[in-house]
């Protein structure tokens, strides 16, 4: 048994003048998906509510294959704006529209109040293997950010692959690519989820080496349910380690253990990438806070009411 873990195995090439962790603050963000039934809205609310407290950079909301949830995504990232404090975002693909609808997406985030959008290409219909632009769509993600740019003043969060795109010729095309993204306008990358800090760690080298300077925060996937997550890093790419499977095995009736599992791997995996120098954290909630909420705790990431009385006490004390 490979109890395993992320430890990162010392600094990788030009990692060493990353300053030691500590005392340094942690941000946050939160990524919500658009409820598509009344228990699920309530879900969302709950987290939504739960996770304000800890005043994230931003959240950000999801936006469905193919724009199916077009409306649902307009519909939630207003009411959080109405509703709550947290700046939002809202992700905007490319898939099956063309320039014009997705344009019109884009203004009525804007016309919401909304003006940070995480520019994606989105993947292939189900079925499909190789993505198609659609005819007169944008072709990629870093001709959706110049067309954001185009049409307002846009905060642009995109996607980064510590472990490449499938889509990808090569870890050179794939960094090229994001590049792009960057030169067109995009202003903060983040990660999708990845379980080798160390890839993390390389892939933040190499993209500072290629001249890309904007922030780049790690995707954080809490892993409960197992099998899901494997069978979706299949998908993009991600490497599922052998010792995260077997922190995991047996478990598959036993949901509360597999929670306590996510919340201590994922601290892990924070703490170590912030002794790296690693200080801002997007987190992958799948709209569910408890196990989000737990490991901000667990970082030191707490209620600014919280985080304001303690200080009173420790100057009151001294
Ligand atoms: C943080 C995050 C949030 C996400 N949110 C959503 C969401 O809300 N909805 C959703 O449907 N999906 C979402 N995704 C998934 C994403 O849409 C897929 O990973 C998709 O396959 C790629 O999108 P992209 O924006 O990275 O594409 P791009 O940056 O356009 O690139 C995709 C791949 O194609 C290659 N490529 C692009 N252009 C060219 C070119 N001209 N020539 C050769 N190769 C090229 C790139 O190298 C790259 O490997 C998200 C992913 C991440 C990491």
């Amino acid at each position: 048994m490979n109890s395993g873990g992320f430890a990162t195995r010392g600094a990788p090439g030009g990692a060493s003048v990353r300053p030691a962790g500590g005392t340094r603050q942690k941000s946050v963000s939160f990524e919500f998906f658009p409820p598509k039934t009344e228990k699920m809205e309530a879900a969302l609310w709950e987290s939504v509510e739960r996770l304000e407290p800890l005043s994230p950079t931003f959240v950000s909301v999801t936006y469905g294959a193919g724009g199916s949830t077009r409306e649902r995504t307009l519909a939630t990232v207003k009411k959080i704006a109405a509703e709550t404090t947290m700046p939002v975002a809202a992700h905007l693909t490319c898939v099956a529209a063309t320039k014009d609808e997705v344009d019109s997406a884009a203004r009525s985030f804007l016309d919401a109040g909304i003006n940070h959008i995480v520019a994606l290409r989105g993947d292939p219909p189900e079925g499909d293997s190789k993505y198609t632009p659609h005819p007169g769509g944008y072709d990629c993600a870093a001709s959706l950010v110049e067309g954001l740019r185009r049409i307002g003043d846009f905060e642009i969060s995109v996607a980064a692959y510590p472990e490449v795109h499938p889509d990808a010729a090569s870890a050179e095309a794939d960094l090229d690519n994001l590049k792009r993204k960057v030169d067109a306008g995009a202003t903060r990358a983040i990660t999708q989820f990845f379980f080798s800090n160390d890839t993390f760690l390389r892939f933040l080298d190499r993209a500072r080496a290629a001249g890309i300077d904007i922030p780049i925060i790690p995707g954080i996937m809490p892993v409960t349910n197992f099998k899901n997550v494997r069978r979706f890093a299949g998908m993009c790419g991600a490497v599922v380690p052998q010792w995260l499977a077997d922190r995991f095995e047996g478990l598959d009736d036993d949901p509360e253990t597999r929670s306590l599992i996510a919340a201590t791997t994922a601290v892990e995996q924070c703490l170590d990438l912030h002794e790296a120098g690693v200080d801002g954290f997007h987190f992958y909630t799948l709209n569910r806070a408890n196990l989000s909420y737990a490991i901000c705790h667990m970082l030191g990431v707490r209620p600014q009411d919280e985080a304001i009385d303690a200080g009173l006490q420790l100057s009151m004390a001294s």
